[in-house]
Protein backbone atom coordinates (compact mmCIF):
# COMPACT_ATOMS: atom_id res chain seq x y z
CA UNK A 1 0.00 0.00 0.00
CA UNK A 2 1.74 3.37 -0.82
CA UNK A 3 0.67 6.25 1.14
CA UNK A 4 -0.80 8.04 -2.16
CA UNK A 5 -2.90 5.15 -1.97
CA UNK A 6 -6.70 5.81 -0.69
CA UNK A 7 -7.08 3.23 1.35
CA UNK A 8 -4.74 3.19 5.16
CA UNK A 9 -4.10 0.84 7.72
CA UNK A 10 -5.79 4.38 9.91
CA UNK A 11 -7.15 7.48 9.89
CA UNK A 12 -5.83 9.38 12.80
CA UNK A 13 -8.41 12.96 13.25
CA UNK A 14 -6.45 15.10 15.30
CA UNK A 15 -2.97 16.63 15.33
CA UNK A 16 -2.24 17.36 18.77
CA UNK A 17 -0.11 15.55 20.80
CA UNK A 18 -2.58 12.38 21.59
CA UNK A 19 -2.92 12.38 17.80
CA UNK A 20 0.64 12.92 16.76
CA UNK A 21 1.92 9.85 19.58
CA UNK A 22 -0.91 7.46 17.85
CA UNK A 23 0.08 7.86 14.17
CA UNK A 24 3.55 7.49 15.15
CA UNK A 25 2.92 4.82 17.32
CA UNK A 26 1.51 3.13 14.57
CA UNK A 27 3.46 4.09 11.20
CA UNK A 28 6.33 2.84 13.51
CA UNK A 29 4.62 -0.31 13.76
CA UNK A 30 4.46 -0.16 9.28
CA UNK A 31 0.78 0.74 8.92
CA UNK A 32 -0.12 3.10 6.72
CA UNK A 33 -1.66 6.47 8.41
CA UNK A 34 -3.61 9.00 7.03
CA UNK A 35 -3.58 11.78 9.80
CA UNK A 36 -6.01 14.95 9.37
CA UNK A 37 -5.88 17.85 11.13
CA UNK A 38 -8.46 20.83 10.68
CA UNK A 39 -6.17 23.58 11.80
CA UNK A 40 -3.04 24.98 9.08
CA UNK A 41 -0.54 23.18 11.70
CA UNK A 42 -0.39 20.46 14.02
CA UNK A 43 0.44 20.80 17.45
CA UNK A 44 -2.92 21.38 19.36
CA UNK A 45 -2.46 22.80 22.33
CA UNK A 46 0.53 21.53 23.55
CA UNK A 47 2.51 23.26 21.25
CA UNK A 48 1.37 26.83 22.61
CA UNK A 49 2.45 25.67 26.42
CA UNK A 50 5.67 27.71 27.82
CA UNK A 51 6.51 24.46 29.76
CA UNK A 52 4.89 21.74 31.55
CA UNK A 53 4.11 20.14 35.23
CA UNK A 54 6.31 18.90 36.86
CA UNK A 55 9.16 18.64 35.69
CA UNK A 56 9.70 22.52 33.76
CA UNK A 57 10.62 20.79 30.48
CA UNK A 58 10.25 23.25 27.59
CA UNK A 59 6.76 22.26 26.17
CA UNK A 60 8.25 23.10 22.33
CA UNK A 61 11.44 21.11 23.03
CA UNK A 62 9.52 17.96 23.68
CA UNK A 63 6.74 18.65 20.68
CA UNK A 64 8.42 20.21 17.93
CA UNK A 65 10.78 17.23 17.35
CA UNK A 66 7.55 15.20 17.31
CA UNK A 67 5.97 17.64 14.89
CA UNK A 68 8.70 16.91 12.58
CA UNK A 69 8.90 12.94 12.87
CA UNK A 70 4.70 13.39 12.34
CA UNK A 71 5.12 15.48 9.04
CA UNK A 72 8.27 13.52 7.69
CA UNK A 73 7.29 9.90 8.49
CA UNK A 74 7.52 7.69 5.70
CA UNK A 75 4.29 5.66 6.53
CA UNK A 76 2.16 8.85 7.82
CA UNK A 77 0.53 11.33 4.79
CA UNK A 78 -0.90 14.41 6.47
CA UNK A 79 -3.26 16.52 5.73
CA UNK A 80 -3.94 20.08 7.41
CA UNK A 81 -6.63 22.80 6.89
CA UNK A 82 -8.75 19.66 6.18
CA UNK A 83 -12.69 18.93 7.43
CA UNK A 84 -13.42 15.19 7.71
CA UNK A 85 -17.14 15.41 6.50
CA UNK A 86 -18.57 12.07 6.61
CA UNK A 87 -17.57 8.63 7.36
CA UNK A 88 -19.56 5.54 7.13
CA UNK A 89 -18.81 2.06 7.91
CA UNK A 90 -19.68 -0.32 5.14
CA UNK A 91 -17.99 -4.04 5.29
CA UNK A 92 -15.67 -3.64 7.65
CA UNK A 93 -13.70 -0.81 5.94
CA UNK A 94 -14.34 2.94 6.45
CA UNK A 95 -15.27 4.96 3.72
CA UNK A 96 -14.28 8.52 4.49
CA UNK A 97 -14.64 12.19 3.10
CA UNK A 98 -12.69 15.00 3.10
CA UNK A 99 -12.34 18.48 2.08
CA UNK A 100 -8.55 20.26 1.70
CA UNK A 101 -9.75 23.60 2.23
CA UNK A 102 -7.58 25.97 0.30
CA UNK A 103 -4.62 27.64 2.11
CA UNK A 104 -4.20 29.88 -0.97
CA UNK A 105 -0.75 29.48 -0.89
CA UNK A 106 1.21 26.86 -2.47
CA UNK A 107 3.07 24.36 0.08
CA UNK A 108 5.67 23.38 -2.48
CA UNK A 109 6.67 27.06 -3.51
CA UNK A 110 6.27 28.50 -0.09
CA UNK A 111 9.87 29.69 1.08
CA UNK A 112 8.46 30.36 4.65
CA UNK A 113 10.18 34.30 4.17
CA UNK A 114 7.01 35.89 6.00
CA UNK A 115 7.45 39.27 3.11
CA UNK A 116 3.96 38.16 2.69
CA UNK A 117 2.87 39.15 5.69
CA UNK A 118 5.17 42.23 6.62
CA UNK A 119 3.33 43.95 3.77
CA UNK A 120 -0.40 43.12 4.43
CA UNK A 121 -2.04 45.66 6.18
CA UNK A 122 -4.95 43.50 7.45
CA UNK A 123 -4.30 42.54 10.92
CA UNK A 124 -6.89 39.76 12.29
CA UNK A 125 -7.29 37.36 15.51
CA UNK A 126 -4.15 35.44 16.94
CA UNK A 127 -5.60 32.15 17.36
CA UNK A 128 -1.98 31.20 18.36
CA UNK A 129 -1.46 34.05 21.09
CA UNK A 130 -5.02 33.53 22.34
CA UNK A 131 -6.04 36.74 20.56
CA UNK A 132 -3.19 38.97 22.52
CA UNK A 133 -1.32 40.70 19.59
CA UNK A 134 -3.31 39.77 16.36
CA UNK A 135 -1.81 38.28 13.40
CA UNK A 136 -1.40 39.75 9.54
CA UNK A 137 -4.43 37.64 6.91
CA UNK A 138 -1.74 36.01 5.49
CA UNK A 139 0.60 34.91 7.61
CA UNK A 140 2.32 31.78 9.26
CA UNK A 141 0.19 30.35 11.84
CA UNK A 142 3.53 30.93 13.96
CA UNK A 143 7.07 30.43 14.37
CA UNK A 144 7.26 26.79 15.28
CA UNK A 145 4.31 25.61 12.83
CA UNK A 146 4.39 22.55 10.50
CA UNK A 147 3.86 22.75 7.98
CA UNK A 148 5.26 25.82 7.87
CA UNK A 149 4.01 27.88 5.44
CA UNK A 150 2.00 31.06 5.38
CA UNK A 151 -2.10 30.98 4.66
CA UNK A 152 -4.50 33.13 3.69
CA UNK A 153 -7.74 33.79 6.06
CA UNK A 154 -9.72 34.06 2.94
CA UNK A 155 -12.97 35.66 4.92
CA UNK A 156 -10.73 38.25 6.45
CA UNK A 157 -8.31 39.22 3.91
CA UNK A 158 -8.90 42.53 1.77
CA UNK A 159 -7.51 41.01 -1.46
CA UNK A 160 -5.17 44.25 -1.91
CA UNK A 161 -2.84 41.41 -3.21
CA UNK A 162 -0.26 43.04 -1.75
CA UNK A 163 1.19 39.70 -1.20
CA UNK A 164 1.47 38.96 -4.24
CA UNK A 165 3.84 40.97 -5.46
CA UNK A 166 6.28 40.61 -3.10
CA UNK A 167 5.80 36.78 -3.25
CA UNK A 168 9.23 35.96 -5.42
CA UNK A 169 8.18 31.79 -5.93
CA UNK A 170 4.93 32.85 -6.77
CA UNK A 171 3.47 30.43 -4.17
CA UNK A 172 -0.08 32.93 -3.87
CA UNK A 173 -2.76 31.87 -5.48
CA UNK A 174 -6.51 33.34 -5.16
CA UNK A 175 -8.01 31.22 -7.08
CA UNK A 176 -7.23 28.03 -5.33
CA UNK A 177 -10.11 25.62 -5.03
CA UNK A 178 -11.50 23.14 -1.96
CA UNK A 179 -10.33 19.56 -2.76
CA UNK A 180 -12.59 16.78 -1.88
CA UNK A 181 -11.07 13.47 -1.32
CA UNK A 182 -12.53 10.09 -0.56
CA UNK A 183 -10.70 7.37 1.22
CA UNK A 184 -11.00 4.58 3.04
CA UNK A 185 -9.69 3.06 6.25
CA UNK A 186 -9.48 -0.31 8.20
CA UNK A 187 -9.26 1.77 11.46
CA UNK A 188 -10.10 4.68 12.95
CA UNK A 189 -8.24 6.88 15.77
CA UNK A 190 -10.16 9.68 17.53
CA UNK A 191 -8.22 12.35 18.94
CA UNK A 192 -9.51 15.55 18.83
CA UNK A 193 -9.20 16.98 22.20
CA UNK A 194 -10.87 19.12 24.55
CA UNK A 195 -12.57 22.80 24.54
CA UNK A 196 -11.32 25.20 26.65
CA UNK A 197 -14.05 27.07 29.08
CA UNK A 198 -14.95 30.33 27.74
CA UNK A 199 -15.09 32.61 30.93
CA UNK A 200 -17.31 34.78 29.60
CA UNK A 201 -20.04 32.78 30.66
CA UNK A 202 -19.25 33.05 34.54
CA UNK A 203 -20.07 36.85 33.61
CA UNK A 204 -18.92 37.71 37.85
CA UNK A 205 -15.05 37.37 37.28
CA UNK A 206 -15.06 40.12 34.34
CA UNK A 207 -13.36 38.31 31.66
CA UNK A 208 -13.70 40.14 28.51
CA UNK A 209 -15.01 43.26 30.48
CA UNK A 210 -11.81 44.11 32.45
CA UNK A 211 -8.30 43.87 30.97
CA UNK A 212 -6.61 42.55 33.59
CA UNK A 213 -8.43 39.40 34.04
CA UNK A 214 -7.05 36.91 31.22
CA UNK A 215 -7.52 32.89 30.94
CA UNK A 216 -4.94 30.35 32.06
CA UNK A 217 -3.90 29.99 28.11
CA UNK A 218 -3.05 34.36 27.61
CA UNK A 219 -0.90 33.21 30.85
CA UNK A 220 1.22 30.24 29.53
CA UNK A 221 1.53 32.28 26.18
CA UNK A 222 3.36 35.14 28.37
CA UNK A 223 6.04 32.87 30.00
CA UNK A 224 6.37 31.22 26.84
CA UNK A 225 10.06 31.62 24.85
CA UNK A 226 7.61 32.20 22.15
CA UNK A 227 5.64 34.48 23.99
CA UNK A 228 4.41 38.12 22.31
CA UNK A 229 6.03 40.21 24.44
CA UNK A 230 9.72 40.28 26.42
CA UNK A 231 8.11 40.47 29.41
CA UNK A 232 5.17 39.12 31.46
CA UNK A 233 3.14 42.64 31.04
CA UNK A 234 -0.39 43.32 32.04
CA UNK A 235 -2.97 44.02 29.14
CA UNK A 236 -4.72 47.53 30.57
CA UNK A 237 -0.84 49.40 30.27
CA UNK A 238 1.83 47.05 29.73
CA UNK A 239 2.78 47.66 33.69
CA UNK A 240 4.94 44.68 34.62
CA UNK A 241 2.15 43.10 37.34
CA UNK A 242 3.76 42.97 41.12
CA UNK A 243 0.54 40.91 42.38
CA UNK A 244 -1.04 38.41 40.46
CA UNK A 245 -4.01 36.13 41.61
CA UNK A 246 -4.83 32.71 40.01
CA UNK A 247 -8.66 31.98 40.69
CA UNK A 248 -8.65 28.24 40.90
CA UNK A 249 -12.05 26.02 39.21
CA UNK A 250 -12.66 28.90 37.13
CA UNK A 251 -15.70 26.76 34.58
CA UNK A 252 -14.86 23.27 36.45
CA UNK A 253 -16.77 21.84 39.63
CA UNK A 254 -19.17 24.17 38.74
CA UNK A 255 -23.67 23.45 38.44
CA UNK A 256 -24.11 27.00 38.20
CA UNK A 257 -23.18 27.96 34.34
CA UNK A 258 -26.64 29.15 33.01
CA UNK A 259 -25.70 29.29 29.28
CA UNK A 260 -26.00 26.86 27.48
CA UNK A 261 -23.40 27.81 24.92
CA UNK A 262 -20.95 27.68 27.42
CA UNK A 263 -20.61 23.45 27.21
CA UNK A 264 -20.17 22.47 23.11
CA UNK A 265 -22.60 19.67 23.75
CA UNK A 266 -25.68 21.81 25.18
CA UNK A 267 -25.25 20.79 28.96
CA UNK A 268 -26.07 23.66 31.39
CA UNK A 269 -23.10 23.30 33.97
CA UNK A 270 -19.31 21.63 33.91
CA UNK A 271 -19.72 19.68 37.38
CA UNK A 272 -16.60 17.52 36.53
CA UNK A 273 -12.85 18.19 38.01
CA UNK A 274 -11.28 19.12 34.91
CA UNK A 275 -7.81 17.74 36.69
CA UNK A 276 -4.64 20.03 34.83
CA UNK A 277 -5.49 23.71 36.29
CA UNK A 278 -4.49 22.68 39.88
CA UNK A 279 -1.49 21.73 38.23
CA UNK A 280 -1.03 23.98 35.47
CA UNK A 281 -1.81 27.08 37.86
CA UNK A 282 1.25 25.46 40.24
CA UNK A 283 3.49 25.36 37.33
CA UNK A 284 2.58 29.10 36.26
CA UNK A 285 3.13 30.56 40.03
CA UNK A 286 6.92 28.70 39.95
CA UNK A 287 7.54 30.24 36.50
CA UNK A 288 6.33 33.53 37.54
CA UNK A 289 8.67 33.70 40.43
CA UNK A 290 11.10 33.11 38.12
CA UNK A 291 10.18 35.94 35.75
CA UNK A 292 8.99 37.96 38.25
CA UNK A 293 10.81 37.84 41.53
CA UNK A 294 9.30 40.61 42.93
CA UNK A 295 5.74 39.81 42.51
CA UNK A 296 3.59 38.46 44.70
CA UNK A 297 1.30 35.14 43.57
CA UNK A 298 -1.69 34.10 45.39
CA UNK A 299 -3.84 31.15 44.38
CA UNK A 300 -7.27 30.94 45.72
CA UNK A 301 -8.50 27.05 45.87
CA UNK A 302 -11.13 25.20 47.05
CA UNK A 303 -8.59 21.94 46.92
CA UNK A 304 -5.51 21.51 45.25
CA UNK A 305 -5.18 17.86 43.25
CA UNK A 306 -1.98 16.82 42.95
CA UNK A 307 -2.46 13.12 41.97
CA UNK A 308 0.20 12.26 39.26
CA UNK A 309 3.58 11.32 39.75
CA UNK A 310 5.35 13.86 41.55
CA UNK A 311 3.03 16.67 41.74
CA UNK A 312 2.48 16.61 45.26
CA UNK A 313 6.29 17.25 45.06
CA UNK A 314 5.98 19.97 42.60
CA UNK A 315 2.76 21.68 45.14
CA UNK A 316 4.95 21.66 48.02
CA UNK A 317 8.20 23.14 46.21
CA UNK A 318 5.89 25.90 44.81
CA UNK A 319 4.76 26.79 48.57
CA UNK A 320 8.73 26.64 49.72
CA UNK A 321 8.80 28.88 46.58
CA UNK A 322 6.69 31.42 48.69
CA UNK A 323 3.74 31.27 46.56
CA UNK A 324 0.67 31.98 48.88
CA UNK A 325 -2.62 29.51 48.63
CA UNK A 326 -5.75 30.88 49.90
CA UNK A 327 -8.16 28.57 50.43
CA UNK A 328 -11.77 30.64 49.13
CA UNK A 329 -14.19 30.27 46.48
CA UNK A 330 -13.72 33.69 44.62
CA UNK A 331 -17.53 34.93 44.28
CA UNK A 332 -16.67 38.13 42.56
CA UNK A 333 -14.04 39.94 40.54
CA UNK A 334 -14.91 44.00 40.06
CA UNK A 335 -12.19 46.79 38.61
CA UNK A 336 -11.59 49.96 41.11
CA UNK A 337 -13.10 53.02 39.63
CA UNK A 338 -9.13 55.13 40.89
CA UNK A 339 -8.62 54.36 36.69
CA UNK A 340 -5.68 51.70 37.86
CA UNK A 341 -7.37 48.87 36.69
CA UNK A 342 -6.29 47.06 39.51
CA UNK A 343 -8.79 44.15 40.41
CA UNK A 344 -10.90 43.54 44.06
CA UNK A 345 -11.75 39.78 44.46
CA UNK A 346 -14.45 38.94 46.63
CA UNK A 347 -14.48 35.59 48.43
CA UNK A 348 -15.15 33.53 51.26
CA UNK A 349 -11.55 32.80 53.60
CA UNK A 350 -12.45 29.10 54.50
CA UNK A 351 -10.05 28.46 57.50
CA UNK A 352 -11.89 31.70 58.81
CA UNK A 353 -15.27 31.51 57.80
CA UNK A 354 -14.71 35.52 56.78
CA UNK A 355 -15.47 37.51 53.93
CA UNK A 356 -12.79 39.29 52.52
CA UNK A 357 -12.16 41.74 49.34
CA UNK A 358 -8.51 41.96 48.41
CA UNK A 359 -6.90 43.89 45.12
CA UNK A 360 -4.55 42.55 42.91
CA UNK A 361 -3.27 44.34 39.72
CA UNK A 362 -3.47 40.80 37.32
CA UNK A 363 -6.23 37.75 37.15
CA UNK A 364 -5.71 34.94 35.92
CA UNK A 365 -8.43 32.36 35.43
CA UNK A 366 -7.65 28.69 35.92
CA UNK A 367 -10.35 27.67 32.69
CA UNK A 368 -11.43 24.42 32.68
CA UNK A 369 -11.91 21.46 30.24
CA UNK A 370 -14.83 20.85 27.72
CA UNK A 371 -15.64 18.34 25.50
CA UNK A 372 -15.90 18.53 21.38
CA UNK A 373 -17.06 15.84 19.99
CA UNK A 374 -18.51 17.11 16.96
CA UNK A 375 -16.70 14.51 15.04
CA UNK A 376 -18.97 11.75 16.33
CA UNK A 377 -21.49 13.95 13.66
CA UNK A 378 -19.73 12.59 10.75
CA UNK A 379 -19.93 9.14 11.41
CA UNK A 380 -23.42 8.90 9.39
CA UNK A 381 -24.61 4.95 9.72
CA UNK A 382 -23.16 4.14 13.16
CA UNK A 383 -23.49 6.05 16.31
CA UNK A 384 -20.14 6.62 18.42
CA UNK A 385 -21.35 6.93 22.03
CA UNK A 386 -21.03 9.91 24.06
CA UNK A 387 -21.05 10.25 27.67
CA UNK A 388 -23.67 12.65 29.68
CA UNK A 389 -20.97 15.95 29.25
CA UNK A 390 -20.25 15.06 25.55
CA UNK A 391 -16.65 13.69 25.97
CA UNK A 392 -16.26 10.16 23.63
CA UNK A 393 -17.41 7.21 25.54
CA UNK A 394 -15.09 4.53 26.34
CA UNK A 395 -16.59 0.87 25.67
CA UNK A 396 -15.72 0.22 29.27
CA UNK A 397 -13.84 2.53 31.03
CA UNK A 398 -11.64 0.17 32.90
CA UNK A 399 -11.13 -2.64 30.50
CA UNK A 400 -10.32 -1.22 27.39
CA UNK A 401 -10.72 2.76 27.63
CA UNK A 402 -9.50 3.44 24.23
CA UNK A 403 -12.46 1.33 22.16
CA UNK A 404 -15.80 3.08 21.31
CA UNK A 405 -19.03 2.23 21.00
CA UNK A 406 -18.19 1.29 17.09
CA UNK A 407 -15.67 -2.08 16.29
CA UNK A 408 -12.49 -0.26 14.60
CA UNK A 409 -13.20 3.30 16.03
CA UNK A 410 -10.56 3.94 18.93
CA UNK A 411 -10.14 7.26 21.20
CA UNK A 412 -7.19 8.84 22.29
CA UNK A 413 -6.05 11.61 24.94
CA UNK A 414 -8.38 14.59 26.05
CA UNK A 415 -11.45 13.47 23.59
CA UNK A 416 -12.52 10.83 26.07
CA UNK A 417 -12.17 13.28 29.32
CA UNK A 418 -9.56 15.94 30.61
CA UNK A 419 -6.13 14.60 30.68
CA UNK A 420 -2.50 16.09 31.15
CA UNK A 421 0.13 14.79 28.63
CA UNK A 422 1.67 12.18 29.92
CA UNK A 423 -1.87 10.44 30.39
CA UNK A 424 -2.86 11.91 26.81
CA UNK A 425 0.53 10.30 25.77
CA UNK A 426 -0.61 6.96 27.36
CA UNK A 427 -4.07 6.92 26.35
CA UNK A 428 -2.76 7.19 22.47
CA UNK A 429 -0.50 4.63 23.06
CA UNK A 430 -3.61 2.13 24.16
CA UNK A 431 -5.46 3.31 21.23
CA UNK A 432 -2.69 2.80 18.18
CA UNK A 433 -2.21 -0.76 20.21
CA UNK A 434 -5.79 -1.50 20.10
CA UNK A 435 -5.75 -0.36 16.59
CA UNK A 436 -3.24 -2.51 15.34
CA UNK A 437 -4.71 -5.49 16.92
CA UNK A 438 -7.81 -4.79 15.24
CA UNK A 439 -6.60 -4.47 11.93
CA UNK A 440 -4.25 -7.64 12.18
CA UNK A 441 -7.15 -9.67 12.90
CA UNK A 442 -9.30 -7.82 10.02
CA UNK A 443 -6.13 -9.32 7.69
CA UNK A 444 -5.95 -12.87 9.64
CA UNK A 445 -9.88 -12.95 8.53
C1 LIG B 1 -3.35 26.57 30.01
C2 LIG B 1 -3.01 25.11 29.92
C3 LIG B 1 -1.78 24.67 30.40
C4 LIG B 1 -1.46 23.31 30.37
N1 LIG B 1 -0.25 22.91 30.87
C5 LIG B 1 0.04 21.58 30.92
C6 LIG B 1 1.27 21.13 31.47
O1 LIG B 1 2.11 21.92 31.90
N2 LIG B 1 1.50 19.77 31.55
C7 LIG B 1 0.57 18.86 31.11
O2 LIG B 1 0.81 17.66 31.24
N3 LIG B 1 -0.59 19.28 30.52
C8 LIG B 1 -0.87 20.59 30.42
N4 LIG B 1 -2.04 21.01 29.81
C9 LIG B 1 -2.95 19.98 29.23
C10 LIG B 1 -2.58 19.66 27.77
O3 LIG B 1 -2.81 20.81 26.99
C11 LIG B 1 -3.43 18.49 27.26
O4 LIG B 1 -3.10 17.35 28.05
C12 LIG B 1 -3.15 18.12 25.81
O5 LIG B 1 -3.27 19.26 24.99
C13 LIG B 1 -4.13 17.05 25.31
O6 LIG B 1 -3.76 16.72 24.00
P1 LIG B 1 -4.81 16.21 22.89
O7 LIG B 1 -4.00 15.87 21.69
O8 LIG B 1 -5.67 15.16 23.46
O9 LIG B 1 -5.76 17.46 22.59
P2 LIG B 1 -5.49 18.89 21.90
O10 LIG B 1 -4.21 19.48 22.36
O11 LIG B 1 -6.75 19.65 22.13
O12 LIG B 1 -5.35 18.55 20.34
C14 LIG B 1 -6.46 18.19 19.56
C15 LIG B 1 -6.14 18.42 18.09
O13 LIG B 1 -7.20 17.91 17.29
C16 LIG B 1 -7.55 18.88 16.31
N5 LIG B 1 -8.96 18.68 15.96
C17 LIG B 1 -10.05 18.91 16.73
N6 LIG B 1 -11.19 18.59 16.06
C18 LIG B 1 -10.80 18.13 14.83
C19 LIG B 1 -11.50 17.65 13.70
N7 LIG B 1 -12.84 17.55 13.69
N8 LIG B 1 -10.80 17.27 12.62
C20 LIG B 1 -9.43 17.37 12.61
N9 LIG B 1 -8.71 17.83 13.66
C21 LIG B 1 -9.38 18.19 14.77
C22 LIG B 1 -7.28 20.22 16.99
O14 LIG B 1 -7.15 21.27 16.06
C23 LIG B 1 -5.97 19.89 17.74
O15 LIG B 1 -4.84 20.05 16.90
C24 LIG B 1 -2.38 22.37 29.81
C25 LIG B 1 -3.60 22.82 29.29
C26 LIG B 1 -3.91 24.17 29.35
C27 LIG B 1 -5.24 24.63 28.81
Amino acid sequence: MSLDSTTYDALVIGGGIAGQESALNLAEMNYKVLLVEKDVSIGGKMIQLSKVFPTLDCAACITTPKMSETARHPNIRLLTNTDVNEIVKDNGLFHINLTVRPTYVHADLCTGCQLCEEVCPKVIEDKYNSNMVGQKAISIAFSLANPKMAAIDIEQCIKCKKCVKVCAPNAIDFDMQPQNLRVEAKSVVIATGFNLFDAKHKPQYGFGQYPNVINAMQMDRLIAPTRPYNSVLRPSDGKVPDNIAYVLCAGSRDSSIENAEACTNGCANNPICSQICCMYSIKQAQLLMGALPMADITIYYMDIRAFGKGYEEFYMQAKGMGVNFVKGKIAKITEKNDGSADLVLRYEDVTTGKLKEVKHDLVVLSVGVLSDSSITQTFTNQKVEIDNLGFIQSAHELVSPAKTSIEGVFVAGAASGPKDIPDSILSAGAAASEAAGYINNLSAN
